[in-house]
């Protein structure tokens, strides 16, 4: 990854990227904006088209004052974002949580795993809300608690579930954190991946079995060392592995949970470093090598800054590489007049132009491409569980079976204790 390259090009204004059919009815525009009220939400929206409904806002988090804490994660709209206490990437908002206890109601503007870890990490009389319950991730639904049991039953008939470590990224559900807590493995972020993958390989045996250096000097032997199961983003697993750690393509294999034994021989299996899940985000997985050479040709300097989800080959071809707060922070200390393409959600991407006008920032795919489920929250559901609050009426609460929230709180634990 090079260094900082600072352009000549003059600073322009933000251009929203051509509109996909797909991204304007998710987002309710070009469509009947009624025609999703009421779906997912057990009460009466307000109309969206409610004049008053920045000020109902404002009313109702009057009303409830340090009895509430809003949480708003990057990804979210601007209209949600301005009432938002606090921003942030999924793990920072949930230690945000964690350090409010006096706050009784913690709005999520995020989704749903998110506002699970909340859950987890928050006290037993501290309620987590997410405005709308149908707000998921696409990326935590690719890994399914019977679907990750079947893969470690097959580990262990191949006897090497005892030398896997699994791993699961923030993105997953509390059920598959559950999983790992209870196998003696660790929840990772985009921004300590490699920490956490490094304390999975020197786990237990007292030796390091990763590769040294470049990493082209293999591991001697088969099916012995220490391995992860990562979950469920086989993106950030083989980026962090290959890119930061050493690895090499070939010491990671891919599980497929829609096929027999992963679609793996036993050999791959037992030959494997690094077991991926096949899960990817559905919003950085549209990024492909296409977009960055456009883009190189378009703009002469630009600098390419991407998140660790995007596919293995759009990393390669990247200038920098990082989580969301990394990728704020470095538009944040660019040069004036520098060109960034950026390579994440879109709504940060307008976000970060809007605020550095004298940046060219620019959304690396041309075409608009939103988090759907993120932008499901929107302003009208926010209201409407603002004023629920208010009136003393509980909605949409998010909560964790204890025995599931136990075994995923250790697992979230030793990733804080990561060296
Ligand atoms: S951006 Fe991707 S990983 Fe994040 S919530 Fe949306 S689908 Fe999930």
């Amino acid at each position: 990854m090079d260094g900082v390259t600072s352009t000549t090009s003059p600073a322009s204004a933000w251009t929203e990227p051509s509109s996909t059919g797909a991204a304007l009815l998710l987002l309710g525009r070009g469509s009947d904006p009624s025609a999703e009220k009421g779906v997912e939400c057990p009460g009466e929206l307000p109309s969206p088209s409610d004049p008053t409904l920045v000020e109902r806002a404002q009313r109702a988090k009057a009303a409830l004052g340090d009895r509430l804490f809003v949480l708003g994660h990057h990804y979210q709209r601007d209209e949600v974002i301005q009432f938002a206490d606090v921003t942030g990437d999924s793990f920072k908002l949930a230690r945000e949580a964690a350090a409010r206890p006096e706050a009784e109601f913690i709005v999520f503007c995020g989704v749903h795993f998110m506002a699970e870890s909340a859950d987890i990490l928050t006290t037993e009389t501290q309620k987590v809300v997410l405005p709308d319950l149908g707000a998921g991730c696409s990326m935590a639904d690719m890994a399914a608690l019977p679907q990750v049991e079947t893969a470690w039953e097959l580990l262990e008939d191949l006897g090497i579930a005892a030398t896997t470590v699994p791993v699961t990224y923030m993105n997953s559900s509390a059920d598959i954190k559950g999983f790992v807590g209870r196998n003696n493995g660790v929840v990772c972020t985009s921004s300590n991946a490699k920490r956490a993958l490094t304390w999975a390989f020197e786990r237990g045996d007292g030796r390091s079995s990763r590769p040294e250096g470049t990493g082209r000097e293999r591991p001697e032997g088969t099916g012995r060392e220490r391995k992860v199961l990562f979950l469920p983003d086989q993106h950030l697993g083989r980026n962090t592995a290959v890119l930061e750690m050493g690895f090499d393509l070939e010491d990671c294999v891919l599980y497929n949970p829609h096929k027999p034994n992963g679609g793996l021989t036993p050999e791959q299996l037992r030959d494997a470093r690094m077991i991926l899940w096949r899960g990817h985000c559905s919003v950085h997985g549209r990024f492909t090598l296409g977009c960055v050479e456009e883009v190189r040709e378009r703009v002469p300097g630009v600098n390419v800054l991407v998140h660790p989800e995007c596919r293995h080959e759009v990393v390669t071809a990247a200038d920098y590489v990082g989580s969301t707060e990394y990728i704020i922070k470095t538009i944040e200390a660019a040069p004036a007049g520098s060109a960034w393409a950026v390579g994440t959600e879109l709504n940060l991407v307008r976000r970060l132009a809007n605020a550095h006008p004298d940046k060219q920032i620019m959304f690396l795919d041309r075409n608009v491409c939103y988090c759907s489920t993120m932008n499901r929250i929107d302003l009208p559901h926010l209201v409407w569980a603002l004023e629920e609050l208010a009136a003393g009426r509980l909605v949409n609460q998010i909560t964790v079976d204890r025995d599931t929230a136990r075994h995923a709180r250790v697992a979230l634990d030793q990733m804080l204790a990561l060296p």
